[in-house]
């Protein structure tokens, strides 16, 4: 079976049969890199990214937020219902476990949509804020580690070196590119503060 060459757009993961410059589902720019060529250099931050990649970036920490929200809700809801039977009957126990509830299951669900939250920012910080160098491919292959629907992505692992330190970063992507293999010089982008906060640009889908 022959395979036709596709490409996919990195930041809302819309495929087409021809290359073109951007994305007419997201406005996005198709990455021209190869396995020779990195393309044309990232711009300059801060750099402005399809509303759809943002998205996309939400969508991929979707369980930390819907923990949060549960136990936030839950936290209110126990809160409130203790606390109103504890002032009608009155009983004070009551009272003193709507207030535990209140707090406790509160708290967590506040740390998790901190916590989300938080790994949303740094994952867009890069690509958003980042400093632009160059590095190259290290390995690529099937990520057996992941699965989701029957199916694994591809591991991309890349490197890059900041003043004379060399660092390491890796992507998922589920729509590999052909062109992505061992060797391959890309664009990466870093965060000044911390060059382990990083991402290919532009990025895998
Ligand atoms: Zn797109």
């Amino acid at each position: 079976m022959a395979t036709m060459q596709t490409y996919t757009c990195p930041w809302c993961g819309t495929h087409y049969t021809e290359h073109r410059a951007n994305c007419t589902n997201c406005g996005g720019a198709l990455p021209v890199r190869t396995a020779l060529t990195a393309g044309p250099l990232p711009p300059p931050p801060p750099r402005a990214v399809p509303s759809e990649f943002v998205r996309r970036v939400r969508y991929a920490n979707r369980v930390y937020t819907v923990l949060g929200q549960v136990f936030s809700g839950l936290g209110v809801a126990l809160g409130v219902i203790f606390l109103a039977v504890g002032a009608v009957t009155p009983v004070v126990v009551m009272l003193v476990l709507g207030v535990v509830f209140f707090a406790v299951f509160g708290g967590i669900g506040v740390a998790f949509l901190t916590y989300s939250r938080r790994k949303i920012s740094r994952q867009l910080a890069a690509i958003t804020q980042g400093v632009a160098t160059g590095g190259v491919i290290e390995d690529v292959f099937v990520d057996m580690s992941v699965r989701v629907n029957h199916r694994s992505p591809t591991k991309v692992e890349y490197s890059f070196s900041v003043g004379g330190v060399r660092w390491t970063g890796s992507a998922h992507a589920w729509q590999p590119d052909p062109e992505m293999v061992r060797g391959a010089p890309v664009h990466v982008v870093y965060v000044v503060d911390n060059p382990g906060q990083s991402s290919l640009f532009p990025p895998v889908a």
